[in-house]
């Protein structure tokens, strides 16, 4: 492929210095980490095992390291199976971080989000190198390629690969798992898909021989019985409160049980009541312990709900889908909810 074969702003979105200091850090290694957020999604692992599979095919000693395992939707992509986790093979994950040269940080913008990996990266003498598209990072590296305006992770590492004369190293498997990342970071390109190069890189990776339908149907059009079950109720029993323009949905720890819930099961739940016309902000409680709320946040325009859960649920994220937690029982966490909704009418235009 020939880069002259692209519109220059192709290939400014890095500046080129962090390429360099990228690729001579890559070069100059070893033994490569690659590590993306807790409970990763599918740009978080689709960029990770692309990443891996790009370094191996250099010759390298790559390894994508996690603190949990994929959800099983996603145990399919190439490469996820090969995935070290802390929680199942915490000795192993020790060695690999003490022994690397080099840790790429892939698709979070702060240390406190890979967990209790977070330490022993600290702790590491490797290199270090961010990419990622959330807004605002506070992570220290060596190289930071941060771009918000950018939909997925997996985009921008396309972008960088492109910089960087490395396209060449990405087979048909890594091309899907950069394809994943990108699809499911914008709703199969419903939402912050407005960018006329993202699909030059859709036409880049089709090239390499994926199979962008089929992907579509294993990523996001199969789902387990308890998952349609489980969405189907706590939609049926979500709570629209039209003077807020939000709604509401929450499932309590008993509710999982009966549904038989797995990791997973939930996942795009969130989005579903913006498609009513009066909603702008949806959220989702699910009482994942007996003392903690996992929050899910998605809104329409320019109402921000990084700012809500930043500002009440000790989390973030992007401005139309981020998410936080909640140290307490479901209804504590409803209630709070409920009290802070006047604080942000101001914000609905
Ligand atoms: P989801 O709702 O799919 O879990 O997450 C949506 C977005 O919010 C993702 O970009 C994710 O990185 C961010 N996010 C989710 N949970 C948290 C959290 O607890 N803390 C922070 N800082 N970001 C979160
Ligand atoms: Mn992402």
């Amino acid at each position: 492929m020939n880069n002259n074969s692209r519109p220059s702003r192709f290939n400014t979105v890095i500046d080129n210095d962090s390429v360099e200091r990228v690729k001579q850090f890559v070069l100059a290694s070893r033994h490569v980490v690659v590590t993306c957020h807790v409970s990763p999604d599918g740009d978080a692992l689709g960029s990770s095992t692309a990443l891996c599979s790009v370094l191996r095919a250099m010759g390298k000693d790559a390894v994508v390291v996690t603190a949990d395992c994929a959800p099983k939707a996603l145990q399919f992509l190439p490469g996820v199976r090969d995935i070290v986790t802390l929680t199942r093979q915490p000795e192993r994950v020790r060695e690999l971080i003490a022994g690397a040269d080099l840790v790429f940080c892939l698709d979070f913008n702060d240390l406190g989000r890979v967990d209790r990996l977070a330490s022993l990266i600290e702790l590491s003498g490797a290199r270090r190198v961010v990419i990622d598209h959330h807004l605002s990072p506070v992570i220290e590296a060596d190289v930071i390629i941060s771009r918000p305006e950018v939909s997925s992770t997996s985009a921008l590492l396309y972008i960088f690969l492109w910089q960087a004369y490395w396209v060449r190293y990405l087979n048909r498997a890594a091309a899907a798992c950069i394809y994943t990342g990108m699809m499911t970071d914008t709703g199969n390109f419903s939402y912050n898909s407005n960018d006329p190069d993202l699909y030059l890189i859709i036409y880049d990776l089709m090239r390499k021989g994926i199979d962008k339908d089929n992907l579509y149907k294993l990523v996001m059009d199969t789902s387990s019985e308890s998952s349609v079950r489980i969405m189907g109720y706590a939609q049926y029993r979500m709570q629209v409160i039209r003077d807020h323009r939000v709604a509401i949905l929450s499932l309590n720890s008993d509710e999982l049980k009966e549904f038989e819930y797995s990791k997973g099961d939930t996942e795009g739940l969130v989005n579903r009541p913006l498609a009513i016309p009066d909603v702008t902000w949806s959220v989702f409680m699910r009482e994942d312990a007996p003392d903690l709320v996992k929050i899910s946040m998605r809104s329409k325009g320019d109402f921000s709900v990084s700012r809500v859960c930043e500002e009440c649920f000790g989390g973030g994220g992007h401005a139309n889908a981020a998410g936080g937690e909640f140290k307490g029982s479901l209804s504590d966490a409803l209630s709070k909810l409920l009290e802070i909704l006047p604080n942000y009418d101001k914000y609905l235009s």
